[in-house]
Order: C-alpha cells, then structure tokens, then sequence
C-alpha cells in the first residue's frame, strides 16, 4: 500500500493523479513511484531544456571542445546517479517515514497549517543543504570527494551532473540527522528533490540570461552568473555563493558574491587542469590520491585584481 501524502494536501488536478504520486510503497522500499513517474520526467526536461540553451546564450565561452568533457561527466555520473535512485532516496524516503510513524522530528511534534509545514520543510531543507556543501568545502576529507566536481575545467549542465559517489554516499548519515531533526515528510523529500536538481541544473547550465532577468532572480535564487564565481579558481570566490537554491542563506552568513564578471572569471581547481586530471578514471580514484595544493602547475596562486572586480548586479 502506497504512503499517499499528496491526498492529504489536495494540490487541485494532481489529487486525481494520486496513484503515481504516492512517495513510497512501504512494502517495497525501493518502490518511489512520484519519482520515477512525475520526479525524473519533470528533471529529464528541465535538462533538455537548459542543455538546448546553451547553444544559443552562452555565457562564458566555449574553451575547449564539449563532447570530451560531456563523455567523462557522463561516465561518472553513471557511478552516482544509480546511487542516488536506490539508496540515497530509498534510505531518506524510508526513514523520513519512519520518524513521521515514531512521531520523531520537530514537525512531527507541532501541529501547524499544512502550508506553513510545507514551507517550513522546504526552507529547512534547502539551508541543510548549505550547511552540507560549506562541509565539503571546509572538511578536507570531505573536500576530496567534492573537489572532483570543482576540477571541471568549464561549467556547464553536464557539470551538474559531475558528482563522485563518495560525495552522494557520506551525505546519506548528514541527510538522516536532518530528517530526524526536523521531522519533514517523504513528499517533502521528495518534492525537495525535484526543486534542487532542478535549481542544480539551472545554475550549472552555461546560460547567458539578460542581467535584467539574472539581476532580479538574484535577489531570490542562485543564477549561472552567481554560482559560476563559486567554480572560479581564486581560492576566496570558490569559498562562496553556497546556496542551492534560495540564495538567503549565503546572504545570512556573508558568503554572498557577485563581485567579479563572468569573462574574468577562470572555472575550475588550480592544481588540476590539464586533461589528464579530468578523465572519468582519474576523477574515481582522485579522492584517494595525495591531495595538490591549490596553486597552479607553474605554483602560482590565483587571485583577483581590484581591476577585475565589479559589482554585477545593482
Ligand atoms: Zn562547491
């Protein structure tokens, strides 16, 4: 029997789509029928979507041939996603609804409106997942694994995707913590999901936006423009602009940027640009090799000049 949560919200004509839209089949754990029917077809397309734009609004031009980088993204992440799919997702889903059944979790404590749970669940979620990408970047066990998305020597939608495993795997116990703590709801998980991939494609994807749509969005969610200065490789802009997908929280910790123009700004990790670095095997075994330090191959340190700096969007 499917655990429907979406009947209890009544979201209007998906009430009548409910057989697919239940989150899990206790029976079957590895059964999430809203991701595979609703959650997966949504992401398919907002993929397709901004992998088309980038062909015709290109915001940092194109240094090197795609297909190469498109084939090694792509092999790893086929190491991550069917991860992601059957155990990241089964072992949250499950647990959120067994904390919901144990009535463990703040929001399994208090009664509020539905739509201020929601919201709240939503928001809880996504400031975790600022905590949990500023712990990649300030753990250096953690930073082995995540380093391995940062060495893309472009950004892109196939970036996006570019994810060690390492990475998808020690998030499971920071992810579980979290849904015991705040007591979300599987639907919340999983409706989450789709919002932050969606978000993680859109701010990967190489997208020029005029500034005017860019600058208005900005004040709300993480943009190509913003996100790209997070991928630079000066030390300080990679330590910054965290955020998934409301962009508050790099607000609230002072860890916002948007001080440095795309056409200055170099993508990748110093230490690790050649061609070599970035092949698929490399990219599996990187976080358990010794760890270069972050200068380039000529022990330069990259760094910003005051000249290059400008504030984008006022
Ligand atoms: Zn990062």
């Amino acid at each position: 029997m499917g655990v429907t949560i979406i009947t209890k919200v009544r979201l209007g004509l998906f009430y009548f789509w409910s057989p697919s839209l239940s989150a899990m089949n206790k029976d079957n754990i590895f059964d999430l029928p809203f991701m595979d029917n609703v959650a997966f077809p949504i992401l398919i397309g907002v993929f397709a979507f901004f992998a088309l734009l980038e062909f015709f609004i290109v915001l940092r031009p194109w240094k090197a041939k795609r297909l190469p980088r498109w084939v090694h993204n792509a092999l790893l992440s086929i190491t991550g996603l069917p991860l992601a799919r059957f155990l990241l997702l089964p072992v949250t889903v499950y647990s959120a609804y067994y904390f919901g059944q144990h009535n463990i979790g703040i929001l399994n404590w208090v009664q509020l409106p539905v739509w201020l749970e929601w919201t709240l669940g939503l928001l809880v979620l996504d400031y975790a997942i600022y905590i949990w990408h500023r712990l990649n970047h300030r753990v250096p066990f953690l930073w082995r694994f995540h380093n391995v998305h940062h060495a893309d020597t472009e950004m892109d939608i196939s970036t996006a995707i570019r994810f060690h495993f390492g990475e998808l795997l020690m998030s499971i116990p920071f992810r579980l913590i979290v849904i015991a703590i705040s007591g979300v709801s599987p639907m919340m998980l999983l409706l989450f999901e789709v919002i932050f991939e969606s978000a993680t494609l859109f701010h990967h994807s190489n997208i020029k936006l005029p500034k005017w749509l860019e600058g208005g969005l900005v004040r709300f969610i993480v943009t190509p423009r913003m996100h790209g200065i997070h991928h630079s490789i000066v030390k300080d802009e990679t330590d910054s602009n965290y955020s998934t997908v409301l962009n508050w929280w790099d607000r609230l910790h002072g860890t916002k940027r948007l001080d440095v123009k795309q056409e200055n700004i170099i993508i990748g990790v110093p230490a690790y640009r050649e061609n070599a670095d970035n092949k698929f095997w490399m990219l599996l075994i990187h976080p358990f090799k010794k760890q270069r330090e972050w200068k380039l191959r000529n022990g330069t340190i990259p760094e910003r000049r005051e000249e290059e700096k400008e504030e984008v969007f006022r």
